[in-house]
């Protein structure tokens, strides 16, 4: 539907928002300042969105960039991007209690890069230099691991054996990009062997999905997401390749400069996986105060996942 008089109408994207992962990790730092109070040291942003980090931080969370920072002996959540190993050891040196909320399907992306460290491969990491999650897989066997970021990577990276080279990736990526990016790798090395499954995860990818359904009949595509989150970052490139005319990146409806709507008659929404969908209403509210009431919703998928909670966290609320 959309306004007769006026032609002015949303379409807003679903899936979008929250992923399994996140609303673990998130339920994972509310459930421990409920049971063992604050404070809830939490090693780096537990999801990448400033609402969320705020609204955790109020509650007694501590965010620290390093374990060095937590005094001896406390309680630190590790984010649902991952650690390496040296964190959990680094962890145990100070003997600090653990939780760890790394996501489950990056969990899965770490065992891969052990299986092919223990079957010595040489393993081109398709990620974006100094993201976290690349830095906690890659140090699961920075001996192996090379990091693909740009096309130079490409032409950069060396290997031992080129019959015994395999690429992973980073879970939050464009898969498109990905998939150019691994044709390129192809080139220089036609035996590169392909991960067992998807490491781009189904969240990234529907979200994907969904803005490129919705994107041609956008004149403007708003994603709500921080910009420090790589997943919200590629759906603005998604929409803009998918054919939408302008999109941004906003955390909060103040950041929307008003010019952006001038002569928009369908203005899309969506929001990355770290984004709870009280901003997604608070922005469909601004834009209705605008004259932007109308609403269709474009669906894709739909998500049922869900992650336990981690076992430590399961154990002392037991729920193991
Ligand atoms: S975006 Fe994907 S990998 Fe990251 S936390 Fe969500 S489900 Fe897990």
């Amino acid at each position: 539907m959309q306004d007769e008089r006026t032609g002015k109408r949303v379409l807003l994207a679903k899936p979008r928002g929250y992923c399994a992962g996140v609303d673990r990790a998130v339920i994972t730092v509310e459930q421990a300042l409920e049971k063992y109070g604050p404070p809830v040291y939490v090693r780096k942003e537990i999801v990448h969105n400033k609402h969320v980090v705020e609204s955790l931080r109020e509650r007694g969370a501590v965010f620290v960039e390093e374990v060095d920072e937590v005094p001896e002996g406390a309680l630190v959540v590790f984010s649902a991007h991952g650690v390496a190993p040296a964190v959990h050891d680094q962890a145990a040196q100070r003997e600090l209690r653990t939780i760890d909320a790394t996501c489950p399907l990056v969990t899965k992306v770490h065992k891969e890069v052990n299986r092919f460290d223990r079957e010595d491969y040489d393993i081109l990491l398709i990620g974006h230099e100094g993201h976290e999650e690349v830095e906690g897989t890659a140090g699961e066997a920075p001996h192996r691991v090379q990091l693909v970021d740009t096309a130079d990577d490409v032409q950069r990276v060396e290997v031992r054996d080129p019959s015994k080279v395999v690429w992973l990736s980073q879970t939050t990526l464009s898969v498109d990009e990905t998939m150019d990016r691994v044709d390129q790798l192809k080139e220089r090395f036609p035996q590169l062997s392909d991960p067992p499954s998807d490491d781009i995860c189904y969240a990234t990818q529907n979200r994907q999905v969904a803005v490129k359904a919705m994107a041609p009949e956008c004149d403007l595509v708003l994603v709500v997401g921080s910009t420090n989150s790589s997943n919200s970052k590629r759906l603005v490139e998604v929409a803009l390749q998918a054919g939408a005319s302008a999109s941004y990146l906003i955390d909060y409806p103040s950041d929307i400069d008003e010019s952006w709507l001038e002569g928009v008659r369908t203005v899309g929404v969506t929001s990355g996986a770290s984004v709870p969908d009280v901003l997604v209403m608070e922005l469909l509210d601004w834009l209705a105060e605008r004259g932007w009431a109308e609403v269709d919703e474009v669906t894709t998928a739909n998500e049922k996942i869900s992650f336990a909670l981690p076992r430590e966290l399961r154990k002392d609320l037991g729920k193991a």
